[in-house]
């Protein structure tokens, strides 16, 4: 078999936010140090992230502090968030954007000439640095940079589709160039998996072609544990119309600036949708919410940004009550709420989007928007402090990580994980390496060549299944019964349809040859795509509750055993997925106090 091979210290499976920041942290940590990315340096999801990086840096509202930021994120996430990493993450973004800053990061500005930060959901505080509406790709543009100017060698358009064990932990990474289809493998004792979603499972997502859960798969497979992934985050506006642009992201700053949510009678309808567990810290009029865009002290925040949790159920309930827009969406409206000059110099990205995909004008006219598949709160089971999976060199930072946001992630909360704990990892994972010096397993020529054989079954085939009607079977499973309302019959049924789709994959065939055949990718990618749809489905059904990204028609409570249960997803003996409930570990008291004081 013709294989590359190269040695590192640390691997960094994507490059992301969460894969740079971590490389950068183990290269300056004295590992050697490589990034591997399926898509062009640049390129990766968090280029798309466009509202800002939640970080209590209090240049706005001097109230602020990482102990609100805390109580935000663990509410936000209904208290089912590791409190670790919440606490962790509130006290150490700050930091992080300061230091993006000093590598070159260029954020908008308040008049006092301090970073700027504007208002999203969930955030008691305007509290989101930002770049306009491209906040990703300042964010990348100068990870990126520093990365290249390091020196960190980078494998892109290149996929990894197995990591490599043995009895001690990781030894290593095997993958393929996806122009050549030539197979490269990685001997290395720290794997750090940033490989960021998993929304591609799904029919309607923001996310893009690369989010197909290979790290929450690759680490299942591996040994390691996930958590929390029936928490499927819906973002209550993406574009509904026309059909080919349905899902793309309308910004949450468009209600942070000042837009607000009709239905088809003109009703400012999230009046009707404030849950008690949010009504003390919610404008009961629409004068006082109007109020609050100027004077936050002395008023409560626009139903319109309670947690995207929420705003997504009432957007879906407005619709099935007969109350949508044409195309089945509601209407978001900032045009009659600002003058076109702000919404042009705040929104730009918003602006040529919805002129260029739906020839519409957002500053004369409200946009038809409603939920999509943005984010998997889900992912892998890790320690806090060092993002250590269970799997001994292996770590995960970033969206393929669990914990961090419980339930339900509020906006902006992202950008600032990636940043904390992809620093965290590549430190721990550096370390990790450094320790095993002289303890370094080698990549076992049997393992290699299954790897290899796996990755080239498809080709074996003939007159199989074809991927790309397996994917859209998947898809359009997930979007009917596992989607943003669930219900028992429905998540049994597609249980039994992903078994079915199972056996599909078992069988995938593609034609051609190896250099670039975006078929055989697809056939690479889907039974990582299966099982994730698997882990959600499964955990989904288990979880007799709603809570968060989780809704239950049957179960529409939240209850008090579930409140203190995490589920946990592992490899079961025969490829299957097997449950675990386990006990949410115990907030220490002093930070218990920060909610009995309520006003942190
Ligand atoms: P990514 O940035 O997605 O990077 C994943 C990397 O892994 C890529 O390089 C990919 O090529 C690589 N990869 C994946 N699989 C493999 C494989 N098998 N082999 C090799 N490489 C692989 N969050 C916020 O906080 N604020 C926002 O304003 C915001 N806006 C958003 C707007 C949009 C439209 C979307 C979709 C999301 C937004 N988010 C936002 C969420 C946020 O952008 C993401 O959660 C975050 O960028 C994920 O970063 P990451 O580093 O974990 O992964």
């Amino acid at each position: 078999m013709e294989l590359e091979k190269h040695e590192y210290d640390v691997v960094v499976v994507g490059a992301g936010g969460a894969g740079l920041r971590a490389a950068i942290e183990a290269h300056e940590s004295g590992a050697r140090t490589a990034v591997v990315c399926k898509s062009l340096l640049g390129k990766a999801h968090t280029v798309m992230a466009e509202g800002g990086i939640a970080a209590a840096m209090a240049n706005l509202y001097p109230e602020d502090n990482w102990r609100v930021h805390f109580r935000d994120t663990m509410r936000g996430g209904k208290m089912l968030n590791h409190w670790r990493m919440a606490q962790l993450h509130a006290q150490e973004a700050p930091d992080r954007v300061r230091e993006l800053e000093d590598w070159g990061a260029l954020f908008d500005r308040t008049p006092d000439g301090l970073i700027s930060q504007r208002d999203f959901g969930g955030h008691r505080y305007a509290r989101l640095a930002h770049v306009g509406d491209r906040t990703g790709l300042e964010l990348i543009r100068t990870l990126q940079q520093r990365t290249v100017a390091l020196g960190i060698d980078v494998y892109m358009e290149c996929t990894v589709t197995r990591l490599l064990t043995d009895d001690d932990g990781i030894t290593g990474a095997f993958g393929y160039w996806r122009e050549s289809g030539r197979f490269v493998a990685w001997q290395a004792p720290s794997v750090v998996l940033a490989t960021g979603g998993i929304g591609k499972s799904y029919k309607v997502t923001s996310n893009s072609w690369e989010y197909t859960g290979d790290g929450h798969s690759l680490a299942l497979q591996a040994g390691a544990t996930l958590v929390n992934m029936e928490f499927v985050q819906f973002h209550p506006t993406g574009m509904v119309w026309p059909p080919s642009v349905r899902g793309i992201l309308v910004t949450e700053s468009v209600r942070g600036d000042g837009g607000v949510l009709r239905n088809s009678a003109g009703n400012r309808f999230m009046f009707d949708y404030i849950p008690d567990f949010f009504r003390k810290e919610t404008a009961e009029t629409e004068d006082e919410a109007d109020r609050w865009y100027d004077d936050k002290k002395n008023n409560r925040r626009p139903p319109e940004l309670l947690p995207r949790d929420e705003v997504a159920r009432a957007i879906n309930s407005e619709v099935k009550a007969g109350r949508g827009t044409p195309h089945g969406g509601v209407f978001l409206d900032i045009a009659s709420r600002r003058s076109a000059e702000y919404i042009r110099k705040r929104l730009p990205s918003m602006y040529h989007q919805f002129k260029e995909l739906a020839e519409v004008d957002i500053t004369a006219e409200p946009m038809e928007v409603g939920p999509t598949c943005h984010y998997v709160m889900g992912g892998v089971e890790v320690d806090p402090d060092t993002e250590a999976a269970r799997v001994p060199g292996l770590f995960a930072a970033g969206e393929v990580a669990g914990g961090m946001h419980g339930s339900n992630r509020l906006g902006g909360n992202s950008l600032s994980d990636l940043l904390v704990f992809g620093r965290r990892a590549g430190l721990a994972a550096a370390e990790h390496a450094a320790k095993r010096e002289h303890t370094r397993g080698l990549l076992a020529d049997d393992a290699l060549a299954d790897a290899a054989r796996a990755a080239l079954a498809p080709f074996e085939r003939e007159g199989g299944e074809n991927p790309y009607t397996v994917q859209h079977d998947l898809q359009q499973t997930m979007h009917d019964l596992v989607g943003i309302i669930r219900t028992e019959p429905e998540m049994r049924q597609a249980l039994e349809r992903i078994a079915a789709l199972r056996e599909r994959v078992g069988n995938l065939s593609v034609e051609g040859h190896r250099q670039y055949n975006p078929g055989w990718h697809l056939a690479l990618d889907l039974p990582h795509m299966l099982l994730v749809s698997e882990c959600i489905a499964r955990a989904a059904l288990e979880r007799q509750e709603s809570r968060g990204g989780h809704t239950r028609d049957d179960f529409p409570a939240t209850d008090a055993e579930w409140a203190r249960t995490n589920l946990v997803c592992s490899r079961a003996p025969g490829g299957s997925v097997a449950l675990t409930r386990q006990p949410l570990p115990q907030m220490p008291a002093e930070l218990a106090e920060i909610f009995e004081e309520g006003s942190a």
